[in-house]
């Protein structure tokens, strides 16, 4: 019982940063706050941007 306290305590994921790509485009288009686990990899998210937002609502439109 005491063992898996220790795992929680150690294992306790960080807050951090991560930069939000545009799937599009390929630019930086937001930065988020997730939950990394401690020791972890920030790995960048994909998203989309703002103006991609638009064009892929036009397509779907037209
Ligand atoms: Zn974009």
């Amino acid at each position: 019982m005491n063992s898996t306290e220790k795992i929680q305590r150690s294992t306790l994921p960080e807050i951090k940063v991560i930069p939000v790509i545009c799937s599009w485009c390929n630019t930086l288009c937001d930065l988020k706050k997730s939950e990394v686990s401690n020791g972890g990899k920030i790995t960048a998210s994909f998203g989309i941007c703002p103006k991609c937002e638009k064009k892929v609502k036009k397509k779907i439109c037209a």
